[in-house]
């Protein structure tokens, strides 16, 4: 993103679903012209470079179970903050790894993780991110946030690796990634504070998963609201009034139709209607 201060126009959100390249920004200026040569990861880095006001980068924005493949241009979702220093991860789908590090910001930056809910395109890849970051000169004291069994999940996610990270810890002399603290969210209300940020939650409409959470972050210069996946939702738009950018799921339903269609004729045993009604 080069200017959340920009409206986010149609043209801005056509922009970021017609995105190829490895990290989609978000709000690109409107009028902009952007050279052919310039991967979006570029200016992205370009963007974040001794930034000064907070940056949001969306860094996947694809969505759903319809897998990963290579005819994919957009990754699961992810998004990055980065304020004062600080980055904060929302989401962690397939990609938050590669993703992040295309924008350019060191992994020491990571200060926090924020789940929305427990689809595997949210939170699939958000042990790795923990690892490689780690790797990468993660500080231990990194926070994640989200709803149950979150804490859980990360115990048995590390428990899992532990002598993965024990070899590489052995390796390269470094005190080895036991765990993270979690804090779970399970209601509305504020969630998290530190210098930079106030962090608060709703509960969304996105049956069966519950709770599925919406999170806002409140930062010294402008304000971020993410829906999470959700049906329309009248605590949405409570939360995210006044907000500078509001980063909403979208479905196109055509696409969904054609996807559905292609599944059943490859011989998938699924109904049309029963999908569609999801
Ligand atoms: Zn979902």
């Amino acid at each position: 993103m080069t200017d959340t201060s920009s409206a986010f126009s149609r043209r801005n959100l056509l922009g970021g679903l017609a995105a190829t390249s490895a990290v989609t920004t978000a709000a690109p200026r409107v009028g902009a012209q952007t050279p052919a040569a310039k991967t979006a990861a570029e200016q992205a880095q370009a963007a974040l470079k001794d930034a000064k006001a907070t940056k949001l980068v969306l860094l996947g924005t694809g969505a759903g179970p319809g897998g990963q493949g290579p005819e994919r241009t957009r990754k699961m979702t992810s998004h990055v903050m980065l304020s004062n220093g600080a980055a904060y991860v929302l989401d962690c789908g397939i990609g938050v790894i590669d993703q992040y590090a295309h924008t350019g910001i060191p992994f020491p930056a990571l200060r926090s993780i924020f789940i929305t809910h427990h689809h595997a395109d949210h939170n699939i890849e958000y042990g790795p991110l923990l690892v490689i970051g780690w790797i990468n000169g993660m500080h231990l004291d990194v926070l994640a946030f989200g709803p149950p069994p979150l804490k859980q999940m990360t115990e048995d996610f590390m428990r899992a690796y532990k002598t993965t990270v024990d070899f590489w810890a052995e390796d390269l002399k470094m005190k080895p990634l036991a765990t993270v603290e979690v804090q779970e969210v399970s209601a509305a209300g504020p969630v998290t504070q530190d210098d930079n940020v106030k962090v608060s939650a709703i509960i969304v409409e996105h049956p069966p998963v519950k709770p599925a959470l919406g999170y806002r972050f409140d930062f010294k210069d402008r304000s971020i609201a993410f829906s999470g996946d959700t049906a329309p939702s009248e605590a949405v738009a409570k939360m995210a009034k006044g907000a500078d950018v509001l980063v909403h799921e979208a479905m196109y339903v055509p696409a969904m139709e054609t996807y559905i269609r292609g599944e059943i004729a490859k011989g998938r045993p699924i109904k049309f209607e029963d999908l569609m009604a999801q």
